[in-house]
């Protein structure tokens, strides 16, 4: 009759291990953040297939002592909390007993520790899910070393539940970087597979964020600095030039532990609206000291997720000393929010035109050729135009048709207005942009530059699905300074990067540029990788297709730069390349090509 059983501690562990061990990053989490509470000085961290085999952590901190050494495997065993109003003056990163035990629960785990008041032997301990297998003593160093090898060795659901190896060693980066942010003071290793990831200094806060983003981060910090009685708030924002499409580059810490608030997160975006465009992520690295007192912890079992008594005062204390940090840093620019101008850039670009397309769209269709329309070519099969819905029938003046003005006749009818035959067909080209042309219905204006994008584009789209672009060997090969999603994110990519002209090699663990796009110049190869880096990274990776298009559209923008069509024939062959794309009236921006002044525009203006 009686049906409930009360479950083992171990199932207990392993539920609880649900909770707060869902991959091998939380594994380092827990495990950086034991040796952060010991105090260590100096952590290593070594890293097997993602965490799937191994991830062995070693410290120099306080370390344990015999006794404790058996204990630590327990639930609830802590030696951070001893009553209730510990849990309301928390300074450490652990307090629930949890961690270790849950661990032990799901892997093989064995434990060197050696306290710092032992003299001679340390304490060396196996579990294996859960069952302690030795308890011995061992030679070892002062602190403690923790290896949990074959993770979810008996939880075989969670263990396939993992993604693959790129996205687990992700997480567990991820974790890693937020710690050693949060520790500036304290010196870290990360090596994967026996490579070394970082090797990080003990220094200050800025160098370790430099440290961990790359060096070039450091120019773009500007510092924020607060004291109130409530908070004080310290460390860096990027400065508005340097935010970008993805939103990598963003965390608070409370009392040096890293947590993720939306309506703080708001504060900061709101302090740099009108500085940047819009869908554009300012990067900030921003440190509260608050009484412990004042916030909860214990509201989420990985404890990223905190609760502020004083969250609106916050907020607005946050917000005014971002908005002064900008200001005293001087930092007012005037930002067109154009979405070309996020990689507005010097240009890079061959002065020749590219290769001739072949062209497709017949010659008399030129609204630039005061000739070529009064011939009949009779062959009506530019693609441009029918799918404007003008060409289905053999027409010589369908691209003037386009571009006509439908008046209402005196009887209400619709028709088109007749041209004179000797009409002026001029051309102008404006600030060398704007090409204006005088067409039947007024005023034809092509923006130059967008019209090459779109017929470089073209170009470039249909080549590259079957060769590759060309690409100009560098005789000095860029290094680049990434961190380490970055640099992941080229390796993914590398095929379609190469596929555009981009060759890289990645062998010293970094990204090391060999050959560039023809289309961009050296000297503009900086601002050019950077938007492809920015394309390429970020929380959400875009296919392929989406990828191809966003990368294609970055470098024909950087090509198109210093366009300038020259002699009547350039603009001549010009046109016809712009009409012979299937799409002439957007950039690849979806930005309009080309307008019409019409003559009733005109007429009201006089
Ligand atoms: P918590 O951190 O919440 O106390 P854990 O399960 O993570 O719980 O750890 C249990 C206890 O084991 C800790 O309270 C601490 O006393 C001890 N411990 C764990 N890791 C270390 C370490 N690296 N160095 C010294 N002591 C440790
Ligand atoms: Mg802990």
């Amino acid at each position: 009759m009686d049906i409930i059983n009360l479950l083992s501690e171990q199932i207990s562990n392993q539920i609880a291990a649900g909770e707060v061990i869902q991959r091998p990053g939380s594994v380092v989490k827990e495990l950086l953040e034991n040796a952060i509470d010991a105090g260590a000085k100096s952590i290593k961290v070594h890293i097997k297939d993602a965490g799937r085999t191994s991830i062995l952590v070693q410290d120099n901190g306080i370390g344990m002592s015999p006794k404790d050494a058996a204990l630590c495997f327990t639930r609830h065993a802590t030696s951070k909390l001893k009553n209730v109003d510990d849990l309301f003056h928390l300074q450490t990163k652990g307090f629930r007993g949890e961690a270790l035990a849950s661990i032990a629960s799901i892997a093989h785990v064995t434990l060197k520790t050696k306290h710092k008041n032992q003299e001679d032997t340390g304490t060396l301990i196996e579990m294996n899910g859960g069952t302690p297998m030795r308890n011995e003593e061992c030679i070892c160093e002062q602190g403690t070393s923790i290896e949990v090898k074959n993770i979810f060795f008996n939880v075989p659901a969670r263990r396939t539940f993992l993604k693959s190896d790129n996205a687990e060693f992700t997480h567990i980066r991820n974790e890693f970087e937020r710690i050693c942010l949060a520790h500036a003071e304290t010196s870290f290793t990360l090596t994967n597979n026996g490579n070394e990831v970082y090797n990080l200094k003990a220094g200050n806060p800025r160098k370790r964020i430099t440290d961990v983003m790359g060096k070039k981060s450091n120019e773009s910090l500007v510092p924020i600095e607060e004291k109130t009685d409530i908070v004080e708030i310290s460390g860096f924002v990027g400065k508005p030039e340097s935010a970008k499409k993805s939103r990598g580059m963003q965390y608070f810490f409370v009392n040096n532990r890293f947590f993720k608030h939306s309506y703080f997160h708001h504060a900061v975006s709101k302090a740099f609206e009108q500085l940047i465009p819009d869908k554009s992520h300012p990067a900030y690295f921003i440190f509260f000291t608050i009484d412990t007192t004042k916030i909860d912890v214990n509201i989420h079992p990985t404890k990223t997720e905190i609760n502020f008594e004083e969250g609106k005062f916050i907020y607005t204390i946050l917000l005014s000393s971002i908005k002064q940090a900008l200001g005293k840093y001087n930092i007012a620019p005037s930002l067109d929010f154009d979405v070309e101008t996020s990689f507005d850039v010097p240009i890079s670009h061959k002065n020749e035109l590219p290769i001739e397309p072949e062209i497709k769209v017949d010659p008399s269709y030129n609204p630039f050729s005061k000739f070529e329309t009064k011939k009949t070519t009779g062959t009506g099969t530019n693609k441009a135009l029918h799918k404007q819905g003008f060409g289905q029938k053999s027409d010589s003046k369908e691209w003037e048709n386009f571009y006509a003005i439908r008046e209402e006749s005196k009887e209400g009818q619709t028709k088109l207005i007749e041209v004179e035959d000797d009409y002026i067909t001029n051309k102008y080209l404006v600030k060398n942009r704007y090409l204006l042309s005088n067409v039947k219905s007024g005023i034809l204006i092509i923006d130059t530059h967008r019209a090459q994008q779109r017929i470089l584009y073209t170009e470039m789209m249909s080549t590259f699905v079957t060769k590759p672009l060309s690409a100009q060997k560098l005789m000095f090969p860029i290094d680049l300074e990434l961190n380490q999603d970055e640099i992941d994110a080229w390796i993914e990519s590398k095929s379609l990067l190469s596929q555009l002209g981009f060759h890289f090699k990645n062998d010293s663990g970094g990204i090391k540029i060999e050959s560039l796009p023809s289309c961009i110049s050296e000297k503009n190869h900086n601002i050019c990788i950077d938007n492809i880096t920015n394309s390429l990274s970020g929380p959400e990776r875009p296919n392929r297709g989406e990828l191809a298009h966003t990368l294609v559209s970055k470098l024909v923008y950087v090509a198109s730069q210093n366009f300038q069509v020259k002699s009547d024939y350039e603009i001549e062959s010009f046109v016809n390349q712009l009409f012979s794309c299937e799409e002439h009236s957007f950039c690849p921006f979806g930005k309009p090509i080309m307008q019409t002044l019409t003559i009733e525009e005109l007429t009201t203006k006089f």
